[in-house]
């Protein structure tokens, strides 16, 4: 396993972890990852994964990837894939530690049986509707008090052994038909915990399984399953989000009931991060509103996403890693996240000069038809990424925003008469420029340059506030650049105002596509997944949309950090 990064919020599953040792309960540390494959991971199963994974190397111990698939209508082999990907691009390993729930179709049900011979089990014939009538549902007393004022024994309850024993079997048989029969835990319908109302075990429902395919027609629900399931590969720490609290003492039933390995349920808190949503069935529906391009969107906060939108597997387990020190109300910044992949990109990636919205600058007294390679860093952080050769001639690309017929105040780049410095090259004078009557819009600016300069040198001392960044035209690569902004407009998207849903805080600007964008030569050769810092402007990946003469860029992030200035500002 490669270095795990644990959240430094996990100190208190630590605590847990080593209490147990000490105290002989377990005699070594198992944990496993669950993930349902129904979606594509997100980063919210980066930071359980890092838990997961975590603690079993801290402590010297295994974890498994278990495939929680008991759900046969929403899961799919082909997520299995995405998710086994993922965890591997993010640097874990599982080894021959890869396990299914639906593998244990046969073992649950055996458990199932166990517990109806005990009498505490029994098939209903309720409807869900009328499961859910008798349950009852947690009320506000004249106080706004919560209350559970208990629930309705079903009419069922107290069938025999040797009925609900063939039920069952009939039930498995196919017997009945989808939803006239479940089989429910008899605990106590009374509990102020709802959970613990006499839970469903099973359900019938006619959908082929993706791996067991037409096998069964009864499939085990989540509560009954995940703790047995647990049980059986014997994992010491089931380490699972807050969301699970309430369900724990049912975890601990079965587990008590069935008379298996005492597993034990641990919770930690859930991630969240502002302006994105972090759940499978939200980004799900995303996925199929078509209101993204895919799961791998870069807009989309899943792991696939996240690595064509530019981030490294170290810049996220660096966040997993930092969270804990970061977290407000469980609910972190994602300009924290921005941060992390700044400072990971400042390190690895390679300056290049781009141009994402082209203005031609023509050098009036270059000599024409010359060509000249001028040198430059690779990456100031990083001397080992050594240096290239920028062809330098008569007509460049700027960038559209680094010239103004009339500038504002504290405007230091290009306007008629002002002097700038071309990275890398020259310092040039600003002579003119050409407008189209009719639109209104600068087609062209001329310039001189001083054959004094090269380098950038001011010999004279002359004073040159502005630098700017340019292209050759005749040696330059088109682009395409998509630039992207929050998928939502407001930090917490599932906080809408009544009468509103988080769709409606869909940020309709989260894409803009350049498509005329021009890039340095060395842009030409480079490959889906590279990273580039184009200066001034950002970092960027290469999109696997890019084909041979045609790159299509994603900005990963602005070079502005504004979780530094957050930070700075909170001293
Ligand atoms: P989702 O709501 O995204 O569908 P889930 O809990 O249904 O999440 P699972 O595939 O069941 O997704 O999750 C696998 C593991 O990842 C679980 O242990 C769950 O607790 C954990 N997990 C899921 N989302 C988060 C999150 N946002 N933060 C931390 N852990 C998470
Ligand atoms: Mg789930």
């Amino acid at each position: 396993m490669s270095d795990a990064s644990v959240p430094a919020a996990s100190d208190f599953i630590k605590d847990f972890i080593t209490e147990d040792l000490k105290s002989g309960r377990f005699k070594e540390v198992h944990t496993r990852f669950p993930p349902e494959p129904n979606g594509w991971l997100h980063i919210g199963h980066a930071k359980a994964f890092g838990i997961d994974f975590g603690m079993a190397e801290q402590f010297g111990g295994k974890c498994n990837l278990r495939f929680d698939d008991t759900n046969p209508e929403k899961e799919d082999i082909a997520y299995v894939e995405s998710i086994k990907r993922d965890i591997k691009w993010l640097g874990y390993d599982w080894e021959d530690r890869e396990y299914f729930a639906s593998d244990y179709y046969e073992y649950l049900y055996g458990l199932a049986v166990k517990l109806i011979k005990k009498g505490s089990a029994y098939v209903d014939d309720l409807s869900d509707q009328e499961t859910r009538e008798y349950r009852g549902t947690a009320v506000p007393d004249k106080n706004n008090i919560t209350i559970t004022p208990p629930g309705k024994n079903s009419p069922f309850r107290d069938r025999s052994v040797e009925e609900n024993l063939d039920l069952f079997a009939r039930m498995r048989a196919g017997e009945f038909g989808d939803g006239e029969k479940t089989l429910r835990a008899k605990i106590d319908m009374a509990h102020p915990n709802l959970v613990m109302r006499d839970p469903v075990m099973y359900r019938i429902r006619r959908v082929p399984h993706y791996r067991t395919g037409n096998a069964w027609c009864i499939y085990p629900m989540y509560d009954f399953q995940h703790p047995l399931s647990d049980a059986l590969e014997g994992i010491t720490h089931s380490l699972c989000s807050l969301e699970y609290e309430i369900h724990r003492p049912l975890y601990e039933w079965f587990i008590r009931e069935a008379e298996v390995f005492p597993s034990r349920q641990i919770e930690f808190a859930r991630l969240n991060i502002t302006r994105t949503v972090l759940s499978k069935r939200w980004l799900l529906q995303l996925v199929t509103e078509k209101r993204v391009s895919g799961w791998d969107d870069p807009r989309m906060p899943t792991i696939a996403g996240m690595r064509r939108r530019g981030y490294s597997p170290e810049a996220i387990r660096d966040f997993i890693s930092r969270i804990g020190v970061a977290k407000t109300d469980s609910f972190v910044d994602i300009q924290f996240l921005e941060h992390c992949l700044r400072e990971d990109l400042n390190k690895r990636a390679n300056r290049v000069m781009a141009v994402l919205k082209p203005l031609k600058l023509v050098i009036e007294n270059w000599p024409a038809g010359k060509v000249e390679e001028l040198e430059a860093v690779n990456n100031p952080e990083d001397p080992a990424a050594g240096t290239r050769k920028v062809p330098f001639s008569g007509e460049l690309w700027i960038e559209r925003d680094d010239f103004q017929e009339v500038p504002p105040p504290k405007y230091f780049r290009l306007f008629p008469g002002s002097m700038v410095r071309l990275r890398y090259g020259y310092i040039v004078t600003c002579t003119g420029f050409t407008k189209d009557p009719a639109s209104g819009e600068i087609t062209e600016v001329r310039c001189t340059y001083d054959a004094e300069t090269k380098g950038g040198n001011a010999p004279d001392n002359r004073k040159v506030k502005g630098t700017i960044h340019w292209v050759s035209a005749a040696h330059a690569v088109t682009l395409e650049a998509r630039l992207y902004d929050y998928l939502f407009l407001s930090e917490r998207p599932m906080e809408v105002p009544e009468g509103k849903t988080w769709m409606d805080d869909l940020n309709p600007a989260s894409l803009e596509s350049l498509p005329n964008a021009k890039g340095e030569p060395v842009l030409a050769n480079a490959k889906s997944g590279d990273r580039f810092q184009f200066e001034r402007l950002g970092y960027f990946s290469v999109d696997p949309d890019s084909k041979p003469g045609k790159i299509v860029v994603n900005r990963a992030v602005s070079l502005r950090d504004t979780w530094a200035k957050i930070e700075k500002k909170n001293g």
